[in-house]
């Protein structure tokens, strides 16, 4: 410690911070206008001069080390005059006309200006550089007459973000910021984040949506959490009065830190869609026509006793919403076990990581991602498996880019040469659904290169000789002729895994979605825990959770054979504590149906009625011809939603819900962090909250239920409930959130998983697993693999995004993705009209021809429903959980002629 007088105050502090470090640690004010906490200093306003007894001339409290015995002066008359004179030389190097300024109200430089009384330039300087305003980005307008080179856009694009978009170009009084090398910025790289207009400390960079919508003195602050994917970014919404005028991250929030991708900073304003559904809506004479709450409810109560009375409650089946709240999935299952007594709840991780659920509580006891998003950061090995995420999970991605620039090695294993491929040490295109014998030959190396961790394996794990034998079945030339990636790659894979630890391993839908996907993920599991990455920081099994609240639909039992907070139905305890809790008996206790054979037996009459909640699932699942066969032959349909969507239109009610933003209640993202999403407006028209809804069809059934808000929901059901939730009650949640377990008053939350190799489950228990191949594969007549996923722009079917103003232009149209070579050997063009059809469907659609797609693949998307992957893709599931194989099918393409 040292001890040092700032402003005649004495104060003692850390050795080896700068004066602006123990300045602001002491409340003592600095200016400064480039200078961002936790990041390089890039030293270039020199606002924050102050004076040093003793040393020659003023010196920048930004970089500058305090030291014992200093005596330091912030305020003096000549750090003013100074300051002023910086501040002077500001203004008059650019335009600075606060009266028209979209910043003003919140600019650092006219906050400074006014502090130091500057009220003009002292200067007339003459601008050589002709700088038009760059209007030429879909979501950002740049004014560099405004820009006064703190160089902060510079290095949150570069050193946070990682995007490198932004840099200084020209020279001396030219310098001026620049998109690539020179590019208008919406012809350039940049893929619109925002991160830099919210660093801006000026109004050089300007959000286009926010232009003239609200001065800053008019707006107010709500913190809540991002309504895309399992990140869960905790953002501002900047409100004035019901109206979100502008979004940014908030700045020293888990888990982003501050950042934003471009959906959680511009995609808001669905809500306030004209197209949003404002009354409950009955079909007759297939027409909807408005009705009062009460006949629709009635009617969807009435409808589901009659058939419940005539065929059973089997007969009836639900499908939960993972994109709202956790109290809303709660009170779904509730209503299917406690009133409806049926046992058939699911919800869309049946589509994506029902295989992880599966697979991680098979290998370790616990579904849920072991460690935290903040640890890509730090680790020393990122092994990132069939994860795109610098498009599905954009902020994820940031955090891996951070963990390279801090030196960990990055090993990507994908069928596409997708960005994160750009950044890593080792890129492994892997053929589509080859993993297992990638994994396996990556074991085989370890083990017969005795580089795997005995200790871990000897102490904490079971059957390792079951893997052994497994594995040895796959030496490096086996598992290069499945997988396409080469012997001498595998074998350095290998051994950069074994030689940098802790390692991470990170995966999405890449794994999951096969008709082997829950042995994939336990293939993962068997690596991590081979290599003794289990238990500690900065290592473990990573899956990145797609749909916002994905991991909170499961958390609260949407699922068909848990309760809430992972308890089984089958077990009898459970069911028992559940029939007291809901003061109900006959509780079911089978497990229930899956979404896919809900859906195949409405066709074969065993199901009757299906309850879709918030899901588009004609678009969402594989083979849409087959999904609408299946609701047309429903005897009946109810749908909350916020839209008409594709789905609704199959409906014989649909009941109009709250958005986000219009109910308050939890979200739980893919790091197991339980985070409160506010309400800022009403929901429009006559829509309910979803919660409400699904009470007042269970009031139909006799079941009088308290709980009257999120909160009464979380606090006095769930959590009580719940034991991985027991003390997590909504006042803790506040800020940063909480991950779960969480088990008593006193328990902060757990961000790691299996700590010291105590798994859950007790041991880790490796499973032997052998290849097999996609359902489909090419042949003559179809010779192409199709792979679908996401893309960044746009979120599902576009439910809302769609409705977003800008993302539609930055994504107009969906494209099938295809191989330069591929494209060549046909005669096909870029942006040329083709024909993709498998033995399910055909689309037309225009091919983007690229050399990061591997000959023989064709790469698509469900943005948009006519030409949307799932009129081609295959309902063959992963035989444990049934989630469809959307990574793989056969399909064929054609130019059109
Ligand atoms: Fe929202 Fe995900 Fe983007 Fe974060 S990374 S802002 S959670 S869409």
């Amino acid at each position: 410690m040292i001890t040092l007088k700032i402003d005649s105050k004495e104060i003692v502090a850390e050795e080896g911070l700068t004066i602006l470090q123990i300045a602001k640690e002491n409340g003592i004010h600095i200016p400064t206008l480039c200078h961002m906490d936790g990041i390089h200093d890039t030293h270039s306003c020199r606002i924050c001069v102050v004076e040093v007894e003793g040393a020659k001339g003023l010196v920048l409290a930004c970089e500058s080390k305090a030291v014992n015995n200093m005596v330091i002066r912030t305020a003096s008359e000549e750090v003013l005059k100074t300051r002023r004179t910086i501040i002077s030389l500001m203004l008059a190097n650019g335009e600075h006309n606060c009266l028209c300024c979209e910043a003003s109200g919140e600019c650092s430089l006219q906050s400074i200006a006014f502090d130091l009384g500057v009220s003009k330039p002292a200067f007339n300087i003459e601008r050589t550089v002709k700088e038009e305003v760059d209007d030429s980005s879909v979501m950002i307008t740049r004014d560099n007459k405004r820009c006064i080179l703190c160089k902060k856009c510079v290095t949150v694009c570069k050193d946070i973000v990682c995007n490198d978009v932004l840099s200084l170009g020209f020279r001396g009084s030219d310098t001026t910021i620049i998109c690539d090398d020179d590019k208008p910025m919406g012809e350039s790289s940049c893929v619109q984040c925002g991160q830099c207009v919210q660093v801006c400390p000026v109004g050089a960079l300007i959000n286009k949506k926010s232009i003239g919508k609200a001065q800053s003195w008019q707006t107010t602050k709500v913190r809540t959490t991002c309504p895309y994917c399992g990140v869960g970014c905790q953002q501002y919404l900047h409100m004035k009065g019901d109206k979100i005028v502008k979004v940014t991250g908030v700045e020293d929030g888990f888990p982003n830190k501050g950042r934003l991708c471009v959906k959680g900073r511009y995609g808001y304003d669905f809500i306030y869609s004209k197209e949003r559904l404002t009354s409950p809506l009955i079909k007759e004479n297939g027409v909807f026509r408005e009705a009062s709450w009460d006949e629709a409810l009635d009617l969807v109560a009435s409808k589901f006793k009659g058939i419940i009375e005539k065929y059973g409650s089997d007969a009836v089946g639900g499908i939960s919403c993972a994109r709202s709240i956790n109290e809303d999935s709660y009170q779904m299952q509730k209503l299917f076990r406690a009133a409806f007594k049926s046992r058939n709840i699911d919800h869309c991780a049946r589509v994506c990581h029902g295989p992880t659920v599966a697979g991680l509580i098979n290998s370790f006891g616990t579904g849920g991602m072991t460690n935290s998003i903040g640890e890509f950061a730090n680790t020393q090995l990122l092994f990132c498996i069939g994860t795109n995420m610098s498009e599905a999970h954009p902020i994820a991605a940031t955090f891996v880019k951070n963990g390279v620039n801090n030196g960990a090695k990055l090993i990507v294993v994908d069928p596409r040469k997708i960005n994160l491929a750009d950044y890593a040490d080792e890129f492994a295109q892997i053929k589509v659904g080859s993993d297992i014998a990638f994994l396996n030959g990556l074991m085989n190396v370890l083990i017969t290169e005795d580089l795997y961790d005995k200790e871990f394996v000897q102490d904490h794990c079971e059957n390792f000789d079951v893997l052994k034998e497994k594995v040895l079945e796959y030496p490096p030339k086996r598992a290069s002729e499945i997988s396409g990636v080469s012997e001498e790659q595998i074998i350095k894979i290998a051994r950069m895994l074994a030689n940098n630890k802790p390692g991470m391993a990170l995966y999405t839908l890449g794994i999951t979605e096969h008709t082997c996907g829950t042995n994939n993920v336990m293939s993962v599991a068997n690596l991590q825990m081979l290599l003794g990455n289990i238990g500690k920081e900065n290592a473990g099994v990573n899956p990145l959770r797609g749909q916002n609240n994905v991991q909170g639909a499961c958390d609260m039992g949407a699922l068909p054979n848990l309760y809430p907070g992972y308890q089984k139905v089958t077990d009898s305890a459970s069911k028992a504590k559940f029939e007291k809790a809901w003061d109900v008996e006959g509780l079911p206790d089978q497990v229930g149906k899956m979404i896919p054979d809900m859906l195949k037996e409405l066709k074969t009459k065993e199901m009757r009625a299906l309850y879709v909640f918030g899901e588009n699932i004609v678009g969402t699942e594989p083979d849409i011809s087959h999904v609408i066969s299946c609701l047309e032959a429903a005897d009946f349909v109810v749908c909350n939603d916020i839209f008409q969507t594709e789905t609704t239109q199959y409906a014989d009610v649909v009941l109009p819900a709250a958005a986000w933003s219009e109910d308050e209640g939890t979200f739980t993202n893919c790091e197991r962090r339980v985070s409160m999403v506010r309400k800022v407006k009403d929901a429009p028209g006559l829509a309910k909250p979803n919660w409400w809804i699904f009470r007042e069809i269970a009031r139909r059934f006799g079941c009088d239920w308290d709980s009257n808000s999120g909160q009464e929901l979380w606090d006095n059901e769930i959590s009580p409930l719940s034991p991985p939730f027991k003390g997590l009650t909504y006042k803790k949640i506040e800020g940063d959130g909480i991950q779960w377990p969480c088990t008593t008053e006193e328990d902060p939350g757990t961000q790691i998983l299996h700590v010291d190799g105590n798994f859950t489950r007790g041991r880790g228990q490796f499973m032997a697993l052998d290849w097999t191949p996609p359902a489909e594969v090419p042949d003559e007549e179809y010779p192409f693999t199709l792979s679908t996923g996401r893309r960044l722009y746009h979120y599902h079917t576009r439910t809302q995004t769609g409705r977003c103003e800008g993302l539609n232009e930055l994504l107009p149209e969906e494209y099938a993705d295809i191989s330069d070579i591929d494209a060549q050997r046909m005669g096909i063009d870029h942006n040329e009209m083709i024909i993709v059809k498998s033995r399910r469907g055909v689309v037309k659609v225009k091919a983007r021809v690229s050399e990061r797609i591997q000959p023989g693949l064709v790469w698509m998307a469900m943005h948009y429903f006519e030409n949307n992957a799932n009129w081609l893709t295959n309902t063959a599931c992963d035989t444990i959980t049934k989630t469809p194989e959307y990574k793989a099918c056969a399909v064929a393409i054609e130019k059109i002629v």
